[in-house]
């Protein structure tokens, strides 16, 4: 067992801090209020290699591992939680299920354009019948010749739009319920596939999240991904992956949210002390750094888990589920502890515990990681 950061972690950490202060912290209110999808944020990240950190180089990517992915999530979400988000699911939900379950061809076609961000990435498994019931695929998929025409539609989709690769899942045959699900990559220009309804937002408003629409679209038989009704299994274990990086998100929202706090705390007045030198702020203060500090303990240990190669999942469940609800936690009391102020969009915490709340429902709810963990202890 080792916890001190290794000179690699250590410099990637300082160079994702320096990118986030500097590219990222000045639009994140921009981005927030105006419900602005920053595409030179994303520009940058691609010049800079990182919307292809675990992606092995023969594949374009920058040959990184799980850690220092994470790290860079952790680091871009504690300035903006929006670009957290658009980092990892292009990365966890998009070019690590074609790396992971690509044929040689299809990660030749698709992984080096993404890892390079020459192309962004989406993951579509929900549909506004099957949420958390996973299983209860309606959009379909049937092989006609040389190819599957896909209909029916996916709702709630990070990067929808702005995509240019997406892993869909859809009903290869009904009859075998999950074993009947097979997973796709559909590319934006294919014919019949479009983007329906814009959500509005409480947080993350600068990512866009859209439904999106098959009609009779006709995708390659080449374009399967991993074999004909096994789409469930790899939705699965996209998602294990998929919760580090939330988890990700939610530590650096919270960390985020303590920087901030700590700032205001010692330049506050009241009573003629600085809030900082009354006992209350200080054990506030304590409590939340003591949280996510195991929050990211948790974090880091699974995506190490998942570098080692060893199992990850009840690891990613656990982490997702303590870092979203410390992220919670701490942002509400970040809140509470700026007083009037800490309610006004001339703060960035408020907007960092909006952000923060969406962490404990996309890529398995709360509730969905408890099952996953008792499920294990119970087995
Ligand atoms: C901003 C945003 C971005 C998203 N991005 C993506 C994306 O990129 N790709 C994608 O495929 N999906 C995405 N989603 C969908 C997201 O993963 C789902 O919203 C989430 O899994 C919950 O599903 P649901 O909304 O249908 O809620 P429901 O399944 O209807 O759940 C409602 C409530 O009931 C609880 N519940 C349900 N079943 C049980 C049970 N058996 N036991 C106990 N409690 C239960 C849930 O925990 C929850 O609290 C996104 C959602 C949002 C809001």
């Amino acid at each position: 067992m080792d916890f001190q950061t290794d000179k690699e972690h250590s410099l990637l950490m300082s160079m994702y801090a320096s990118f986030a202060e500097e590219e990222v912290k000045p639009l994140a209110k921009e981005v927030d209020e105006e419900e602005r999808f920053p595409v030179e944020t994303v520009e940058k990240m691609a010049r800079y290699g990182m919307l292809g950190i675990p992606i092995p180089k023969e594949f374009g990517g920058a040959g990184g591992d799980n850690l220092g992915y994470v790290m860079a999530v952790e680091a871009m979400s504690k300035v903006c939680g929006t670009t957290g988000v658009i980092l990892s699911a292009h990365t966890s939900l998009c070019a690590a299920p074609i790396y992971e379950f690509g044929t040689p061809e299809q990660k030749q076609k698709y992984l080096p354009a993404l890892a390079k961000g020459e192309k962004l990435g989406a993951f579509g498994l929900t549909e506004p019948n099957a949420g958390t019931d996973a299983a209860g695929q309606q959009t379909t998929a049937e092989l006609k010749g040389d190819h599957y025409v896909l209909n029916g539609s996916k709702l709630f989709i990070t990067n929808a739009g702005y995509a240019d690769v997406y892993v869909i899942f859809a009903m290869t045959d009904k009859s075998k319920g999950t074993r009947g699900i097979s997973a796709f990559i559909v590319e934006k220009e294919m014919p019949g596939f479009s983007i329906g309804k814009k959500e509005e937002k409480m947080g993350i408003r600068g990512s866009a999240t859209c439904e999106l629409i098959f009609e009779n679209v006709k995708v390659p038989a080449a374009n399967l991904l991993g074999a004909e009704g096994k789409g469930f299994g790899i939705a699965m274990k996209t998602l294990d992956g998929g919760r580090i990086g939330i988890a990700a998100q939610a530590l650096g929202l919270a960390q985020g949210a303590i920087d901030e706090t700590v700032a205001y705390v010692k330049e506050r007045k009241q009573f003629g002390k600085s809030l900082a030198q009354f006992q209350n702020t200080q054990f506030q203060l304590a409590d939340m750094q003591a949280k996510t500090d195991a929050a990211r303990l948790l974090v880091y240990k699974a995506a190490c888990c998942k570098d080692a190669k060893l199992p990850y999942s009840v690891e990613a469940a656990t982490a997702k589920l303590f870092a979203s609800e410390t992220a919670m936690e701490v942002t509400t009391k970040a809140v509470q502890l700026h007083g009037g102020y800490g309610y006004t969009r001339e703060y960035p915490v408020e907007r960092m515990m909006r952000d923060a709340k969406i962490t404990e429902i996309y890529e398995g709810t709360s509730e969905v990681q408890r099952m996953v963990i008792s499920a294990n202890m119970l087995k």
